[in-house]
């Protein structure tokens, strides 16, 4: 018998690698806007949950879509 109590360690999976998304779009709004906090911050990717791979891209995808104004620089 095991005794760890209910609390295993679930290993944070990457939602875009789950999801088999190969180019993160920076034109999805809302899909981004789960990756950044009420502030307008970009979530790290401890938070995040994130591969290098896709947090990386959405990095990139955060702050392209800012420079059009899809998103906010911070919240105000
Ligand atoms: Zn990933």
């Amino acid at each position: 018998m095991r005794r760890e109590r209910g609390r295993r360690p679930r290993r944070k999976v990457c939602s875009f690698c789950v999801d088999k998304v190969e180019h993160i779009d920076y034109k999805d709004a809302a899909k981004l806007r789960r990756f950044i906090t009420e502030r307008g911050k970009i979530l790290p990717r401890r938070i995040s949950g994130n591969c290098a791979k896709h947090q990386r891209q959405v990095t990139v995808a955060i702050k392209r879509a800012r420079n059009i104004a899809l998103l906010p620089f911070t919240a105000e």
